[in-house]
């Protein structure tokens, strides 16, 4: 089976059946990037930039954040990289911001929240990551987006650090893409509104079905509701895939499910058309890919939405790809 992945390394991701989408990876550092291209990465679809925050006892400046950006661009050689704002809190503190503690923090003041609210940390961000963008094919994404105003503030102050760097004549690309996460269920809800204005969309599941089964994803207890494939949570994606389409964007998913092999066929015939997963999962995934044919991931998605449970939905996918799982 190793064999068999490894010719798959500089092979295109396309089912048996023609249909391309992309595989990517998920990175934390520019030191990831080497796994990403020995596994056949053809994209990063998420670089979580939170690592250049945590552990130490300051802000990172704007010079290392561009040499961190620059870095993984060039690695990438013209390769696109979804590169996410920081999408501090939840999970992951940073002690010195000195933010009180909250009762639910996964509900609380993270991410984007936090950034519209301190705007020199995220302006300083946004400053390194446009003066990156000249070294390859960056794509900027604002994780935990709930409203449309928030996605517009954001926009808005991008677009301000843009201007103000062609001011003072600083190379800055004309091609970012702009895209938001959906991980939060009234983004997914209004994704045809959504798709009006951003470029793209990823998927993270992981906050997505926490949110959606009101269900932390950190609590043993609780985990018998965190279920990918409950039917609530393939109608959501199918929802943002479908709302992305009929405005020609694209959709990601850059969660843990994208990479999950009982997913997989799913997400095809839902319509996804990038997977963003840990390095290790790309061949495997690509080999899984080319087995499918999309015609009958399709019939086999629209039956899945019709399920009453996940365990019906798991049986259903056990059952059609049974020769190829
Ligand atoms: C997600 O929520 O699915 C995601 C990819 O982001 P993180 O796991 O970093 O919250
Ligand atoms: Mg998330």
């Amino acid at each position: 089976q190793r064999a068999e992945w490894a010719k798959l390394r500089s092979e295109p991701s396309v089912t048996a059946d023609g249909h391309h989408v992309e595989l990517a990876a998920n990175i934390g550092t520019p030191n990831d990037v080497a796994g990403v291209i020995d596994n056949g990465g053809e994209a990063v679809g998420l670089y979580r930039t939170e690592f250049l925050y945590m552990g130490r006892d300051k802000l990172p400046t704007e010079k290392e954040q561009f040499n961190a950006y620059k870095a993984v661009l060039e690695k990438m050689e013209g390769k696109p990289v979804v590169v996410r704002t920081l999408d501090i809190g939840g999970d992951k503190e940073l002690p010195y911001l000195d933010l009180p503690k909250e009762m639910n923090p996964f509900l609380g003041f993270r991410a984007v929240r936090l950034c519209l609210e301190q705007q020199d940390l995220f302006r300083t961000q946004l400053r390194a990551l446009l003066r990156a963008s000249v070294y390859g094919n960056l794509r900027i994404m604002f994780p935990m987006i709930a409203t449309l105003d928030e996605f517009r503030e954001a926009k808005a102050i991008l677009l301000e650090e843009k201007a103000k760097l062609i001011e003072e004549q600083i190379p800055v690309s004309d091609s970012i893409q702009l895209g938001i996460m959906v991980e939060i269920p009234s983004t997914a809800v209004m994704a045809d509104q959504f798709a009006k204005e951003v470029d793209f969309f990823s998927i993270g599941t992981n906050d997505l079905i926490q949110y959606t089964m009101a269900a932390d994803r950190m609590n043993e207890r609780v985990s018998y509701l965190y279920q990918p494939y409950n039917p609530a949570i393939l109608r959501l994606v199918q929802m943002v895939i479908d709302a992305a389409h009929k405005e020609g964007k694209w959709t990601g998913m850059c969660g843990e499910m994208a990479g999950d092999a009982t997913a997989i066929p799913l997400l095809i015939g839902l319509g996804l058309d990038e997977f963003s997963m840990s390095a290790s999962s790309i061949l495997p995934a690509r080999s899984q890919i080319s087995k499918l044919s999309l015609a009958e991931m399709k019939k086999l998605a629209a039956e899945a939405l019709q399920q009453r449970t996940a365990a019906d939905v798991v049986a259903l996918v056990k059952r059609a790809t049974e020769d190829q799982v």
